[in-house]
């Protein structure tokens, strides 16, 4: 079992790389996607993470380690997994590394996507949704035709309220907070691939299949 990281801050475009990924045959693990899944399954983890969560407590780091290792014994040996979302911190590198040795598989690279702040900002705060159909469009990068209207329904567009700049601002020091001793760590072992995310997306993507092959 081989296994990529998948790390970049929010709105780097970590899901066009997972898709990426996806086509080339890696199995995407996407933590919050799985613990839904256990939770709607009633799976023993999936009702004692529920019962934190009714409570407002976070789910420990060692359940969703459990949820991940259950997924990982029962895939192929030669499966390839790519991690979306995890780990966010240090101990969870720590604890996922200790996973992966156990099962006798190897981590074989981290994709950092990168992309300055200032960047991520002009692309999410410009976002404009569709309330009625959920079409996403950009002031700047992907405009309505006609004012802030929707092209299918003719509703007004409205901004998410997460995607004003200072949200947005605030996610990224969390993020950058966050991730900054995880990239040390994978640095250390030479584990970091960085890939350019501040160019047109077909070039994000040629990036990652070069990075990958
Ligand atoms: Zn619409």
């Amino acid at each position: 079992m081989n296994a990529t990281v998948l790390l970049g801050p929010p709105g780097a475009g970590k899901g066009t790389v997972a898709e990426v990924l996806v086509d080339k045959g890696y199995v995407h693990i996407s933590t919050g996607e799985l613990l839904r899944e256990q939770i709607r399954l009633e799976t023993p983890l999936g009702l004692e993470a529920k019962k934190l969560m009714d409570q407002g407590r976070f789910v420990p780091d060692d359940v969703v380690v459990a949820m991940i290792r259950n997924l990982l014994e029962s895939a192929e040996n030669d499966t390839r997994f790519l991690f979306d979302g995890f780990p966010r911190t240090l101990g969870q590198a720590e604890k996922l590394d200790e996973l992966i040795q156990s099962l006798g598989g190897s981590l074989e690279r981290v994709v950092l996507l990168e992309c300055p702040d200032d960047a991520i900002v002009e692309r999410l705060a410009g976002r404009r949704t569709c309330g009625k159909c959920g079409s996403v469009y950009h002031v700047t990068f992907n405009p309505p035709s006609h004012g802030n209207v929707c092209d299918v329904e003719g509703c007004q567009l409205s901004q998410r309220t997460d995607d004003t700049e200072k949200t947005i601002r605030k996610r990224l020091d969390v993020y950058a907070e966050r991730t900054a001793p995880l990239i040390s760590y994978y640095e250390a072992r030479n584990l970091i691939q960085p890939i350019n995310a501040n160019q047109p997306i077909e070039h994000v993507r040629a990036d990652v299949v070069a990075s990958i092959s």
